[in-house]
Parts: C-alpha cells; sequence; structure tokens
C-alpha cells in the first residue's frame, strides 16, 4: 500500500509543507507514537508487549519494522514497552498497517488503561502466582477490551509475584502481589528447640509462644518462605492469594496504594475487582484526576466497598 493510501486508512493527514500542525501530533500521540523533541517530524513507536513477553517471531517483526520505518534502534520502556524509534511522520500510517498484519499493536498513551506492567513470578523461584497468565488476561480485558473509554487519567495497572515487589505494583493505580495463605496445623507443632519456620520467616512473624508456633498476622507478608518447612507437617497446606492496592501513584505526585482489606483467592475475583476499579474511575472521577485523588475524595471505605462488594 503507498504512503498517501496508508494516511487514508488510518484516517491521519499527510503533513503540509514540511510542518506538522499541533493537532496531527496530538492525533499521533494517541496512536502510541510520541516526538522525539529533537527533531519536528520523528516520533517513536510504543509497541504493547501484552505482559512483556514476546516471542523471536514477533521481536523479529518488530526489528524489522525499526529498519524499515524507524532508525533500525529499538528502547525499552520501563513499563515493559518497546520503542521503535526514529519514526519520520510520514511513516507513521504504514508502520500501523505493517505491524498489524502481523497483530502487534502500538498505542499506550491517553487518559486510559495503560499496558500492564508484570514481573517474572511465573517463572521466579519467589513467584506466587502466574504473573505472566495473569498480566495476559488484564491486557486482553481491561488494556484492548476497555481501549475505547476515555477515563479522567491514565491508569496503570501492575502485577508482581510476591511481596518482594520488583515491580512495585503499589505505586499503581492498581497493583496486584501473589500470596500464599497458610492454615497452620498447630496439633502438628512439637515445639522444637530450633523451629524451621521461624529461622525460614524473613518477616519475623513466626515464633514459638507456649512451645507452640504463632504467626504474628499484623507482621507476616503472606510471601510463603515457610511453606513446608516444618519438618512435622505444621505448613503444608497453603492456598494462592492475591493482594490488591489500590491509589498508587508515581511521578510529579507519589504515594503507596493501600491494600484493598481483603485477600483474594481467585483470579476471576481479581479481574472483577480491577473491573469495578476502572467502571468506578469512569463513572466518578472527574477528569484530571488520578485514581488516588479519586479515592481521597470519595473515601477509601466507600471505594474499597465498591470494589469488594
Ligand atoms: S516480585 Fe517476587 S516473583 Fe516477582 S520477580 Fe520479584 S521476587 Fe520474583
Ligand atoms: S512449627 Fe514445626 S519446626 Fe516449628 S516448632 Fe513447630 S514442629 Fe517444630
Ligand atoms: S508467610 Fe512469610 S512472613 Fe508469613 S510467616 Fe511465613 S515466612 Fe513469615
Amino acid at each position: 500500500m503507498d504512503k498517501i493510501k496508508a494516511f487514508e486508512v488510518l484516517g491521519l493527514t499527510p503533513m503540509i509543507d514540511g510542518k506538522l500542525t499541533n493537532e496531527q501530533i496530538t492525533a499521533v500521540k494517541g496512536l502510541g507514537f510520541l516526538r522525539d523533541k529533537r527533531f519536528p517530524d520523528v516520533f517513536n513507536a510504543r509497541v504493547i508487549t501484552g505482559n512483556g513477553k514476546i516471542t523471536t517471531d514477533t521481536n523479529r517483526i518488530i526489528l524489522e519494522a525499526a529498519d524499515k520505518f524507524g532508525s533500525s534502534e529499538v528502547a525499552f520502556t520501563s513499563r515493559m514497552t518497546v520503542e521503535i524509534q526514529g519514526v519520520k511522520y510520514e511513516n507513521i500510517p504504514s508502520l500501523i498497517l505493517f505491524l498489524k498484519e502481523h497483530n502487534i499493536e502500538v498505542g499506550g498513551t491517553g487518559p486510559r488503561v495503560r499496558p500492564v506492567v508484570s514481573c517474572k513470578g511465573t517463572t521466579c523461584h519467589f513467584g506466587l502466582i502466574d504473573t505472566f497468565s495473569l498480566s495476559m488476561k488484564i491486557h486482553e480485558r481491561f488494556y484492548l477490551g476497555y481501549h475505547g473509554e476515555v477515563l479522567p487519567h491514565k491508569f496503570k495497572i501492575a502485577v508482581g509475584g510476591c511481596p518482594n515487589n520488583c515491580v512495585k505494583p503499589d505505586l499503581n493505580d492498581i497493583g496486584i502481589i501473589g500470596q500464599r495463605i497458610f492454615t497452620p496445623d498447630k496439633d502438628k507443632c512439637k515445639g522444637c528447640k530450633k523451629c524451621a519456620v521461624e529461622e525460614a520467616c524473613p518477616m519475623k512473624a513466626a515464633s514459638l509462644k507456649d512451645s507452640k508456633i504463632e504467626i504474628d498476622a499484623s507482621v507476616c507478608n503472606n510471601c510463603g518462605r515457610c511453606y513446608k518447612k516444618c519438618p512435622f507437617g505444621a505448613f503444608d497446606v497453603a492456598s494462592e492469594g492475591y493482594k490488591i492496592c489500590i491509589g498508587g501513584r508515581w511521578g510529579k505526585k507519589t504515594g503507596r496504594g493501600t491494600p484493598l482489606p481483603k485477600i483474594f483467592t481467585s483470579e476471576d475475583e481479581v479481574l472483577n475487582a480491577v473491573e469495578k476499579a476502572i467502571i468506578l474511575f469512569r463513572d466518578e472521577g472527574i477528569k484530571g484526576e488520578r485514581f488516588a485523588d479519586t479515592i481521597e475524595r470519595l473515601g477509601f471505605s466507600y471505594v474499597s466497598e465498591k470494589i469488594i462488594g
């Protein structure tokens, strides 16, 4: 397809007399093209990876696109997207159509659900949940599914596999953190001189009281390090869980999200909670405010009730 036809297909307008209008720059920004401040008509294309993991085939297409339409360079962003560098305005429509042919999306800008950020919890030694799978579901249901929904501000979601918080989930509008929930079988506890559970606990939440193991729930972060550590099987029963923090942000203003007063026990529950949060933000947020501001204005218990209820 020639370049003029490609502009028509995407509803964009070509440059006139070598100059771009603000409307043209804004239009391509909405499609994931951020202007390189050093040049009037050169952009970086933000390629969406879904959950931060891409195949070699996808990689090859991205690199081919960078050669054909950009400056043969790609840059990795802090939020798991890949930027094709140095794309001239005249090449933007052709690049979008070329990537589309291979089911690769550009985007991730504006007051919408932003690309989800995931840690490698699926394969990480400490991972307690399948972060890649959950992140892909979030990507499909909310990044793609809610793309047409304009929100009061950007809405960032991150998924971390355990309380080590490598992707800093609680600095996002919604942060999901893998948990392991224990039901210690105290009857099996023998009150050993040297307790293997106590030794394994990095939070110092486990200790012996009257020769029986006790977990201080206010200190335990459900990291799961004590799982199966007891030689007498007192810590062999556990289930997967998800903590959700809401209202975190990092940028001009910073603040950690607040955990919802419940540990979620299935992916479905988590996805439904995320959806309720997005809908609440869409319907009750005021244009220009981040989710943290909405929560502050409406009150945490009101928002939390709406998400959990
Ligand atoms: S947050 Fe936990 S699971 Fe994810 S990469 Fe870090 S240590 Fe691994
Ligand atoms: S929890 Fe297990 S290791 Fe710890 S004192 Fe009880 S029996 Fe011993
Ligand atoms: S889950 Fe983690 S913090 Fe809680 S008792 Fe076990 S090791 Fe300690």
